[in-house]
């Protein structure tokens, strides 16, 4: 977050978040691929298209070391090196996951699977 005095009425940029109620402020994402090399997924863009869907933050990683949220969040997606994710609810992306193996475009058609309560197995 930056404070840019006297920016009021200047001309938009392109990727800037200036509205607080911006669903993008509900999630949070590392580089991920292909920016970094550990990187199993885009971890941005998944970001981006999950953000006006959910009701809570949502933290993507491209691995489990977790660099951009290194804490525990409502729900947490971890890249896997078939291009599938894994899903951890209250937890860090080094956690057990409470699925696995979900297609990124299934969470993007259906992202009730996000909010959905796990069944024991
Ligand atoms: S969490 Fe993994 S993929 Fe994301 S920036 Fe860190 S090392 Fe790279």
């Amino acid at each position: 977050m930056i404070l840019i005095e006297g920016a009021a009425g200047a001309p938009s940029i392109p990727g800037l978040i200036t509205d607080p109620a911006d669903p993008m402020l509900r999630v949070t994402a590392c580089t991920g691929a292909p920016g970094c090399p550990q990187a199993l997924i885009a971890t941005r863009s998944l970001a981006r298209r999950l953000a006006p869907g959910l009701g809570t933050h949502l933290h993507v990683s491209g691995c489990a070391k977790g660099c951009a949220h290194p804490g525990p969040a409502p729900l947490t997606l971890v890249g896997r090196a078939d291009g599938t994710v894994d899903l951890i609810r209250n937890g860090t992306a080094a956690d057990l996951p409470s699925r696995t193996g979900l297609a990124p475009a299934s969470l993007t058609a259906l992202p009730a699977l996000l909010t959905e309560t796990d069944h024991a197995p």
